[in-house]
């Protein structure tokens, strides 16, 4: 059957992944930092369904966007319901916010999981991809997206990130959204029929779009058009200056870039993006902002963002920031020399790891030399190595493999030696 079957068959969905070791170690570092910081500013985590009703992605994304239109992996169940795999996390989390009222006033909440658009896959876009998102549920105040930003530039810097910079600009509110729409209508009417197919659509559903298309001639022809801040009123242009000032208290830069769209309808206030110079074409490591949201007939407003982190790791693969020892190595390896010894080095080998220290051993019953190999292989710092001859004297012989160090060692000093390895292995890591 095996034979049968391509080899093609054995590889994931195209534009999906397994993420298995040594790489799944850098997915460990990232989610371990973040809960961390997370939970410094006071976050805890939701976890929602992956499939939800389709129609809470309509409605809250907006039946116009290209994600609802183009990208979502919908079916029907065997119920005949309509259901799509998850392509964000805010929806959901809004459905969770919504169910909870009043119990839910301030939440604080965030997500990490795998998320699902499909999309041709290509560099930097992916079937299933993940996002580290937060939500954070307030009413409008600009201190809050300031603060929201802020995390977010707390998490790049944690992981090692420093070449990114953050774009923002506002969406007013939503009467300024009417204004900057039949304001952009105006602008554009003249030269409508040379947009691309897209923006023509975009003009009668959702004209703000427009500036966000990466058609080079659209571009070109929408340079001329003024900034989105133009129709709206000075109150919305106030409340994204005030963020701009609180993140200068923080000394947190950010370039306002009055051009600048979110894709998705729920948005109003402040939005931003954020893009890293070390990715290619696809440059944006996240984007968020500030919504309301009519969910189940309950209003939610909050400001949230999402990051990619298969994003996040190709930037620090490109400037090269990738931790080098992300703990993986085991502290030591045993090496059993006769059977009686073999015997002794798996009881140890159990109580090691009682203690927290990472060990392995061969269990097959290869020769020495063969488990010298292993342990040069395992990475681990040391080696323990046991025969008769150390049975009878009841000591271990201790070797380091690195400086090529050896001493004969009583089970106390021994446990104390490599108890201390583990220790600075176990701090180092979650040092992050
Ligand atoms: P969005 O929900 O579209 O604003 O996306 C937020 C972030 O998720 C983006 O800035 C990317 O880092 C990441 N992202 C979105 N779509 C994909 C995709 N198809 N593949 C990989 N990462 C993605």
């Amino acid at each position: 059957l095996i034979a049968l079957m391509a080899s093609s068959s054995l590889q994931p969905i195209q534009g999906m992944s397994d993420i298995s070791a040594p790489d799944v170690a850098l997915w460990q570092f990232l989610e371990s930092t973040a809960r961390r910081v997370l939970r410094d500013y006071a976050y805890t985590e939701l976890r929602t369904p992956v499939v939800e009703r389709t129609e809470l992605f309509q409605r809250s994304l907006g039946d116009a966007t290209d994600v609802v239109q183009k990208e979502m992996y919908s079916f029907e169940d065997r119920g005949g319901r309509h259901l799509s795999l998850r392509p964000e996390g805010t929806a959901g989390a809004m459905r969770y916010v919504a169910a909870q009222g009043q119990d839910a006033q301030d939440a604080r909440l965030f997500y990490i999981g795998p998320m699902f658009r499909s999309e041709r896959p290509q560099a930097g876009r992916r079937r299933q991809f993940h996002q580290l998102g937060v939500e954070c549920i307030s009413t409008p105040s600009a201190a809050v997206d300031a603060e929201t930003i802020a995390l977010q530039a707390h998490l790049l810097r944690a992981w090692g990130l420093t070449d990114y910079r953050i774009e923002i600009n506002t969406r007013g509110e939503p009467e300024d959204a009417a204004r900057v729409a039949a304001g952009l209508r105006e602008a554009v009417a003249s030269f409508r029929s040379e947009l691309c197919e897209d923006c023509q659509r975009r003009f009668d559903a959702n004209p703000l779009r427009m500036l966000d298309c990466k058609q080079p001639r659209c571009r070109e022809l929408l340079a001329d058009v003024a900034p989105v801040t133009t129709w709206m009123s000075a109150e919305a242009r106030r409340c994204l200056d005030d963020v701009v000032t609180f993140l200068e208290g923080l000394e947190i830069p950010v370039d306002v870039n009055p051009r600048l769209v979110r894709g998705l309808d729920y948005y109003m206030h402040t939005v931003w993006e954020v893009t890293h110079t070390g990715l290619g074409a696809q440059d944006a490591l996240s984007g968020g902002g500030r919504y309301r949201l009519t969910i189940g007939g309950r209003d939610v407003e909050g400001v949230g963002f999402a990051m990619g982190l298969e994003r996040v790791i190709a930037a620090l693969q490109a400037v090269g920031a990738v931790p080098a020892d992300l703990g993986e190595r085991p502290d030591v390896w045993l090496v059993a020399h006769g059977e009686a010894a073999f015997a002794h080095q798996f009881r140890l080998m159990q109580s090691f790891r009682q203690r927290g220290i990472a060990c392995g051993m061969d269990l097959q019953g290869r020769s020495v030399k063969a488990q010298m190999k292993a342990a040069n292989r395992s990475g681990a710092t040391w080696v323990v190595i046991r025969g008769d001859d150390e049975i009878e004297q009841g000591v271990f012989q201790l070797k380091h493999m690195e400086e090529g160090t050896q001493q004969a060692l009583e089970l106390p000093a021994l446990m104390d030696t490599v108890k201390q390895t583990a220790q600075q292995r176990a701090a180092r890591h979650h040092l992050g």
